[in-house]
């Protein structure tokens, strides 16, 4: 899944190495090794499965031979080709035992390649990695950069791939078609990672490679090609605020990244709205409004894609725009209608979801607008799309995504709200909105504060199996995301259904044992709710109930969890924290890794 790679470094590198391997945790990974050399050229390698502390104890037994080594490669595998073992860990070695290969991604082709080269070569793996190996000596020329350049014709995407060749191990070869891949100059070292959070704490200045360009690393130079030619790369700065993965004083990252949305959400709207005259600046925005947009198409994969269902009822009630909202997996393969006056949205939190980059990639060969939100600035996609907005939301670790939802639903009302001001109507009804907006940080801590009465409920809740959570209207989509949380975290079966479909069939699940979660703010649909509510527990259905606070009807419920009140257009921010501090507390009595749920990366970069 990541990668480092440091070259002409000193003897104690390796520790360094094992610490940035593990500000690379967060990605998730399920094995991980290290491999060095040194100048007479003997190579070291030792690999672990699951955690990097497993193989820095590993290295701590074997420090007698970590003198004079210069290059080191260290990488975590997330396993997509085989089962997580020390035989399906990298490097991948060929039949000679000369070429060793490092690999993130999938190689789509490997059964026809594998079965070709069978009839040479003997397979000692699982994995797809091993084929690039074999390959390699199969089309070995003499030279190993022009090899790889013939090599990587042969695969189907996608990868970042690092070839070392042990009889000549003063040059390195790497190439990417993809993967991201990060170089960093700092002194006379060179390193190069597969994430801009690996190296932060030390590195300032760094380039990223483009697709189908090759680096080569030699007498402490390094050179990048694309098509034989060589390229000349601009270095960018590293910002200085550029924030390094930490829990402060929390115990895990998740809970941290919980209590940071109220700050998040001051981020995102600060340098855009003036709340004093309630109005918004945004250049970007401006841009955008000088073109004529008739519909919209919103593509995003997963969390986000409940986070612009949200976002499309906000788009269809104040800016009056068409708005269609795809997930990114099935966008790619049906059939595209392009059209000039669509706006194409995208959005992901890692700027490197390999099916929303894929769909940026379709829309834009038809010569139609991009614009993406984005988190992680020099992400991939963000250095695709026409135009961009951030985020703002900081680093986020934590597998599941959670403030940094909180910071793209900011930024869509921002751009609905933007919208709605240029058509020049109902201006008093948005300066309430922005009103209210100016508010919501304090009722978010507010929710926070709300901790320990919302973990007493988990606990009595832990023990259930299934849960169903029910929402109508505007904020259907929150229970989704909501649901979709206490899956991720807790392995608990939750399931999101609008209140009017339970007679459908939902209904028929209903019993003592399958709670229901229902989520009924101050809304038109407050009385509906509550018949349905009554349905449930005419069929003795356990209610866990989230409701506005000034709500008076209070003691048909079994447990309440109170909202503050606010504009109803606000209202998919609010139930969001309580439920997801319900999903980690219940994680954490089931004892889960709630950092790192299982078999999950952060970052989804294999399709
Ligand atoms: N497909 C390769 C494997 O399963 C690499 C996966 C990764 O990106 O870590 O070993």
């Amino acid at each position: 899944m990541c990668w480092i790679f440091a070259y002409n470094w000193n003897e104690d590198s390796i520790w360094y190495l094992v610490e940035w391997l593990r500000n690379l945790e967060y990605r998730w990974y399920d094995s991980a090794w290290i491999l060095w050399v040194n100048k007479s050229w003997d190579f070291f390698i030792e690999k672990s499965v699951w955690k990097v502390s497993n193989l820095a104890s590993k290295i701590e037994k074997n420090t007698n031979k970590l003198n004079n080594y210069t290059s080191w490669i260290a990488h975590t595998r997330w396993a997509t080709h085989g089962k997580v073992t020390e035989l399906n860990t990298h490097p991948h070695i060929s039949n000679n035992k000369r070429f060793f290969v490092v690999h993130n991604w999938i190689i789509e082709n490997y059964i026809s390649l594998k079965e070709k080269l069978s009839k040479k070569y003997t397979f000692y793996s699982e994995t797809d990695t091993e084929v690039v190996a074999k390959l390699i000596e199969d089309l070995f020329d003499g030279n190993i950069v022009t090899t790889l350049e013939k090599v990587t014709k042969q695969l189907v995407w996608a990868y970042a791939i690092a070839v070392i060749d042990k009889e000549n191990p003063n040059v390195l070869v790497w190439a990417k078609l993809w993967s991201p891949m990060v170089v960093w100059v700092w002194k006379n070292w060179i390193f190069l990672s597969s994430d801009l959070n690996a190296l932060n704490k030390i590195a300032t200045e760094f380039t990223t490679l483009e697709d189908n360009e090759t680096i080569v690393i030699e007498n402490w130079k390094y050179s990048v090609f694309s098509m034989w030619e060589e390229v000349s790369k601009t270095h960018e700065k590293i910002d200085e605020n550029t924030e390094i993965a930490d829990k402060w004083k929390f115990n895990s990252f998740t809970e941290k990244e919980i209590n940071e949305i109220p700050s998040v959400l001051r981020n995102a709207l600060k340098w855009r709205i003036n709340f004093d005259t309630k109005t918004i600046h945004n250049e970007t925005l401006d841009e955008l409004s000088k073109n004529k947009i008739n519909n919209i198409e919103i593509i995003a994969s997963w969390s986000s894609y409940f986070a612009w269902v949200v976002w499309k009822s906000w788009f269809e009630e104040l800016a009056w725009i068409k708005t269609e909202v795809r997930v990114s997996s099935e966008f790619l393969y049906e059939k595209f209608i392009p059209n000039k006056e669509t706006l194409y949205i995208f959005m992901s939190q890692s700027g490197e979801t390999a099916d929303v980059r894929e769909c940026v990639k379709m829309v834009q060969q038809k010569w139609c607008r991009t614009f993406w939100i984005v988190n992680v600035v020099w992400s991939t996609i963000a250095r695709m799309c026409d135009s961009w907005l951030y985020t703002k939301s900081w680093i986020e670790i934590w597998v599941a995504s959670t403030k940094n939802i909180i910071g793209q639903l900011a930024v869509l009302l921002l751009i609905s709200l933007h919208m709605w001001l240029k058509r020049d109507l109902q201006v008093q009804d948005s300066k309430n909105i922005i009103e209210k907006l100016a508010e919501l940080d304090k009722k978010l801590e507010w929710l926070l504060e709300q901790h320990n009465h919302i973990k007493t409920l988990a606990w009595k809740y832990s023990k259930y199996s299934n849960f169903f959570y029910l929402w109508r209207n505007l904020v259907y989509w929150t229970a989704c995301e909501c649901s979709l949380k206490l899956k991720e975290l807790s392995y608990v079966h939750a399931e999101a259904y609008s209140t009017w479909e339970l007679k459908h069939w939902p209904l028929a699940l209903v019993w003592p044992n399958f709670p229901c979660i229902v989520i009924n703010p101050k809304s038109i649909m407050r009385e509906k709710t509550i018949s349905n509510v009554k349905e449930i527990q005419a069929r003795n259905g356990t209610i866990l109930w989230i409701i506005t606070a000034w709500d008076t009807v209070k003691d048909i419920y079994d447990d309440i969890i109170e909202m503050p009140k606010s504009h109803p257009i606000l209202t998919p921010f609010l139930p969001l924290i309580p439920l997801w501090i319900f999903a980690v507390e219940i994680a954490k009595n089931l004892n889960r890794d709630i950092d790192k749920p299982q078999n999950l990366a952060k970052s989804v970069t294999v399709e």
